[in-house]
């Protein structure tokens, strides 16, 4: 059961092979098992997953059961969960337990998942080694001397070690696919305004997007169809039909013309990560896929857009935290402005404070036009760089990461170094476009490899069908990391 794929559960919760509850408490004894190893979870909720779980069952008695109803999932601590500690990995929000529910929070209870917990991450979400959190760094599965990726570090690893079979993330600069990719999981971020923010703790506005991990593209379409969906709380959330992600997943690729952006396959990448994206992009050929070559002449420029667009909007965002309304708040101070400036002092760590300093220096008078304003001018040259290339292919695909999982603090005291680890993924969030990530091998050392898959806005379905068919014919996505399998 640890290792079935959701529709497998689905069969054998209607069957009535195993409750939703002795599924959830077979999901939670491993959690109680391997956390204390992997660092997954910030916080485990056995009572109230259990409890979720006995109306799961009775929905399921009365027929009454839609795809993942008694489901157990983890949420990313970055979702607003009604009752329960939402952290944000931060120790500002230590001490905050949300008396309201995110809107992807909401979508996935009604659909009668059973949360476990909610999972670590960098603190605000901002990191891509998960080694930010306040409650310390999420360990890889396949090594726990290396880091998952981040920021939605803890999900990633709850996956791959199979502590719950489908989770929650954000990605606001690649934190669903970069992750995704070094723990061995599948992982998509869907196009901008498909999943509401409402209960997201607001990171960068602008390029924040909830999304799915599971053990495959199936798992994840899954997922995602429960998640999306308008929401009038959010004012860039998307007034679209309802889709089912899963609808396509079988079509054949027969004709599909994945593009090769060459600024993806210059130096930088790692040779194992090269060998693994190639292997994988020989499969899609074989599956009748064919390879064109395109360009994103901008796409270098997006790490450095990216680090002032998303600081600017972390420095306003994360001014809310003043220790008056909620969240830490320093013991001694003396007046008003020594309160907010020992709490947020006190609440923030240092990544976090580097980013509101840059933030606020780039929105400052006489920096506002060099640097801010620049910067939204490279994101829609980047974004335009991308309508091109569509015109002459379905997908883009390419490497999720140029290196496979770094050693915990090979990168802590390199923020540059840090950064340039999200140069595959960061564009994708500039131009609101979906992307992808699924295993696509091994590297050096047994560490897992994965291929990002980007496309057009809504085609979501497209990338989860592509990465299906690849699926269906390869197990790289079945591996186990052994401590875990
Ligand atoms: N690593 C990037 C950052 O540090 C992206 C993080 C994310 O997607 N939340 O901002």
């Amino acid at each position: 059961m640890i290792n079935a794929p959701l529709s497998e559960l689905r069969r054998a919760l209607d069957a009535r092979e195993i409750s939703a509850v002795e599924l959830a408490s077979l999901f939670l004894d491993r959690i109680e098992a391997a956390n204390p190893a992997l660092n997954a979870f910030i916080t485990v909720d056995r009572d109230g997953a259990l409890a979720a779980a006995r109306e799961a069952d009775a929905r399921i008695a009365a027929g009454t059961a839609g795809p993942l109803t008694g489901i157990p999932l983890a949420h990313k601590d970055v979702f607003c969960t009604e009752g329960v500690l939402t952290s944000c990995g931060s120790k500002m929000l230590a001490n905050f337990v949300s008396p309201y529910d995110a809107h992807v929070v909401t979508l996935l209870k009604n659909a009668g998942t059973v949360m476990l917990g909610k999972t670590n991450m960098d603190e605000f979400a901002m990191g891509s080694s998960n080694e930010n959190s306040h409650y310390g760094p999420a360990k890889n599965p396949w090594d726990n001397t290396r880091i998952p990726g981040g920021s939605s570090g803890g999900s990633a690893v709850a996956v791959a070690a199979r502590l719950a079979p489908i989770a929650t993330g954000t990605d606001t600069g690649g934190s669903v696919r970069q992750p995704a990719a070094l723990t061995g999981v599948t992982g998509i971020k869907p196009t901008y305004g498909v999943c509401s923010r409402y209960g997201m703790v607001a990171y960068a506005s602008s390029l924040d997007q909830a999304g799915a991990f599971g053990a495959s593209a199936a798992d994840c379409a899954a997922l995602l169809t429960a998640m999306a969906g308008f929401d009038a709380r959010d004012s860039t959330s998307l007034e679209r039909p309802a889709e089912d992600y899963s609808r396509d997943l079988d079509k054949p690729l027969a004709g599909l013309r994945i593009g090769l952006p060459r600024e993806f396959f210059g130096p930088g990448m790692a040779d194992d990560v090269r060998a693994a994206v190639d292997a994988a992009l020989a499969e899609y050929r074989k599956l009748g896929a064919t390879t064109v070559d395109v360009s994103l002449p901008n796409a270098q420029l997006a790490i450095p857009a990216y680090y002032v667009i998303a600081p600017a909007e972390a420095s306003s965002n994360l001014s809310r935290f003043d220790g008056v309304r909620y969240g830490h708040r320093a013991a001694e101070y003396g007046d008003l402005a020594d309160m907010y400036e020992k709490s947020r002092a006190q609440g923030f760590g240092a990544e976090v404070k580097r980013r509101i300093l840059v933030g606020t220096y780039v929105l400052s008078h006489g920096y506002y036009d060099a640097y801010y304003l620049k910067a939204q001018k490279l994101r829609r040259l980047i974004a335009e760089d991308f309508r091109a290339a569509f015109t002459q292919c379905d997908v883009i695909a390419g490497p999720t990461s140029p290196t496979t999982a770094w050693a915990i603090g090979e990168k802590s005291d390199d923020p540059v170094q840090m950064y340039l680890s999200d140069i595959y993924t960061i564009a994708v969030n500039l131009a609101g476009l979906p992307g992808l990530s699924h295993p696509a091998g091994f590297g050096t050392g047994g560490l897992p490899v994965g291929l990002q898959l980007i496309g057009d806005y809504f085609a979501e379905g497209r990338l989860l069908n592509a990465a299906h068919r690849f699926q269906q014919a390869t197990d790289w996505h079945t591996r186990r990391p052994a401590a875990f399998a």
